[in-house]
């Protein structure tokens, strides 16, 4: 199962549209990847996960191919990690030859934002089934085995993360959240789930935070307990991602740090195997 990184910064964007501080300013100077856009992974070639405003540069420039992708995961409403209107462009005149439906897994909040959101709906409904993500149900993708986690993040919806297998092969993809809820790990500790990759928040990067994000100490806090379960271990890929110029690390101070507590971190286009 192999997992693409389009999007690896926060909200804002690194450097963020409107931002003048030195991180930003540096950032666009640098290029590479101290550029970080807005939320979006791949699983294979086929599972997608959130619809960022940022889509369409990743189609552009990183070579992401929406053909296959007849499936979206969505974590939650927030901006950057959701932008219903490119949901309008699935349908005629728009978009010819796409003959298969678009399938949406999210929460309640999503489900209404689609439906405030998405210009003309009335004319794209036919191109796309909502299903609703609940916490700890699974969900059959294809091959896959899709299970929504609660997060700790936004408290005016339910925010959610995906545990994603395919064979044998189990990641998890958890943004943007805090410290894991009780009730996710119990859910894990109870199916005696194996974590083969495992994407962890960063958004804070050099300061703590545990509380709707993370930094990285408490991404080492979290895989602490992950791996005092047996849930993750030494075999497991652990990596940081989804990070914000407040959090003032640029690209090759994260890589750096994330090392020293045997992390890699995320940049936009990584790809990575299990
Ligand atoms: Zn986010
Ligand atoms: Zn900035
Ligand atoms: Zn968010």
């Amino acid at each position: 199962m192999k997992l693409t990184y389009y999007g690896t910064g926060a909200g804002e964007g690194w450097p963020g549209l409107f931002c003048n501080c030195e991180l930003c300013k540096t950032a666009r100077k640098l290029k590479g990847k101290n550029i970080r856009t807005r939320s979006q992974a791949l699983i294979n070639d086929d599972l997608l996960i959130d619809l960022t405003p940022d889509t369409y540069m990743h189609c552009l420039v990183y070579g992401l191919d929406l053909e296959k992708v007849d499936h979206l995961l969505v974590t939650h409403s927030h901006t950057d990690h959701f932008n219903p209107p490119d949901l309008q462009l699935l349908t005629e005149p728009f978009a010819h030859n796409r003959p298969n439906v678009f399938n949406i897994y999210g929460n309640d909040r999503v489900r209404e934002k689609i439906w405030t959101g998405v210009p003309r709906i009335w004319e794209v409904e036919s191109k796309f089934h909502f299903h609703k993500a609940e916490p700890f149900k699974s969900i059959v993708i294809k091959d896959y085995i899709v299970v929504p986690l609660l997060a700790l993040h936004d408290r005016n919806e339910e925010c959610l993360f995906y545990e994603i297998t395919q064979g044998n092969k189990t990641m998890l993809y958890a943004h943007d959240t805090g410290a894991f809820p009780e009730a996710t790990m119990d859910y894990l500790k109870a199916n005696k789930v194996h974590l083969d990759l495992v994407s962890l928040d960063c958004t804070t990067q050099s300061s703590a935070d545990g509380k709707n994000h993370m930094g990285l100490v408490d991404a080492v806090k979290e895989r602490q307990r992950l791996t005092e379960l047996g849930i993750g271990d030494d075999n497991t890929k652990w990596i940081v991602n989804h990070f914000s110029h407040n959090g003032l690390w640029l690209h090759d101070k994260m890589v750096e740090e994330a090392a020293k507590y045997g992390f890699l971190a995320s940049y936009d286009g990584m790809e990575i195997e299990i």
